[in-house]
Order: C-alpha cells, then sequence, then structure tokens
C-alpha cells in the first residue's frame, strides 16, 4: 500500500518537473527570439527643440516618423533646433 503511493509522489513530483522544464523551454524559446517590432513604427531619431518662449530645450530620440510635428511648451510649437547625426 505504502509502495503504490511513494510511485504516485515520485509521478507527481516527475510530472511537476516536466511541466517546469516545458515552461523554462517555452520562456527560453520566447525570450530568445522576440517579436520582431513592426516596421515603420517607432524610428531612432535625434533632434532638439527650443522652446522659443522661455528657451526650455529637448532632446527627441524616438519618434513615429523621421520629421515628427514638433511638441509644444508655453501654447505654442517648439523651434526645431538641429538634427544631430
Ligand atoms: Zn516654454
Amino acid at each position: 500500500m505504502w509502495g503504490s503511493i511513494i510511485w504516485f509522489g515520485l509521478g507527481l513530483v516527475l510530472l511537476y518537473f516536466i511541466w517546469k522544464i516545458g515552461l523554462g523551454m517555452l520562456r527560453g524559446m520566447t525570450s530568445t527570439l522576440p517579436p520582431p517590432p513592426p516596421a515603420g513604427e517607432m524610428r531612432r531619431i535625434n533632434v532638439r527643440y527650443r522652446c522659443s518662449s522661455c528657451g526650455t530645450e529637448l532632446r527627441m530620440t524616438m519618434a513615429p516618423d523621421q520629421n515628427p510635428p514638433p511638441p509644444k511648451h508655453c501654447l505654442d510649437d517648439m523651434d526645431l533646433i538641429a538634427p544631430i547625426d
């Protein structure tokens, strides 16, 4: 009687480990193969803007396209200073 319970327990432990290894493999596969970002969705840019009213400058590094509309500051569009390449 005890023997069958022990085997049953070992079976559960084995199933648990198989399940864990399976999950780990799945996770490994997803981490080594990240889904590629959709083409043309975000672009790496490097442009600076300055607020003509108060002088605040900011740098934009990511945008949906190469020439994004200027951000607003002090209720006005910021001036594009220069793209930094
Ligand atoms: Zn401003």
